[in-house]
């Protein structure tokens, strides 16, 4: 037997020091939050996606009485970028709540997790990933893959 280990890796930033690229991103993020459709959760999550055509795309988590029927910020977004731009590559990403809350419990569900990887597995290329619950604190990840060790994929025939 021995020991498989894996390193997860992210950077905690002042929204501040961010780049401009990646503020606007958020700011984006945010703005969706105020489309949330979230009248169960009263958690309203807004995600933003930049293309490389520098286009960003947002999504918001639209909820639905029937739970499962209901959407994440993150999906949404990635959805409705591959849809509209389904040749470009994206190249960051933003989920952001208008909730102050704890950074370390705020990340994607594991549904988001598995889209986001397999948008990036497209990509060939890793998608920068920020995170800022409320106004505080930003993780920021140079990758969606991490979030998502031992990554379930089809058998290659
Ligand atoms: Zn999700």
């Amino acid at each position: 037997m021995k020991q498989l280990k894996r390193e997860f890796i992210v950077e905690a930033w002042d929204a501040k020091e961010l780049s401009e690229e990646d503020q606007e991103l958020l700011e984006r993020a945010h703005e969706a939050a105020l489309n949330a459709y979230a009248p169960y959760s009263d958690f309203r999550v807004g995600a933003a996606v930049r293309l490389e055509s520098g286009e960003i795309v947002i999504g918001s988590n639209q909820e639905n009485m029937a739970y499962p029927s209901g959407m994440c910020a993150e999906r949404t977004a990635f959805f409705a970028a591959g849809s509209q731009y389904p040749k470009q590559r994206i190249e960051s990403a933003a989920v952001v709540t208008d909730r102050e809350m704890e950074v370390h419990d705020f990340s994607p569900c594991g549904g988001c997790r598995q889209v986001m990887l397999e948008s990036e597995i497209r990509n060939s290329a890793p998608i920068r990933f920020l995170m800022q619950p409320g106004t505080g604190e930003v993780i920021v990840s140079s990758n969606v893959s991490q979030f998502l060790p031992l990554t379930f994929q089809l058998p290659r025939t």
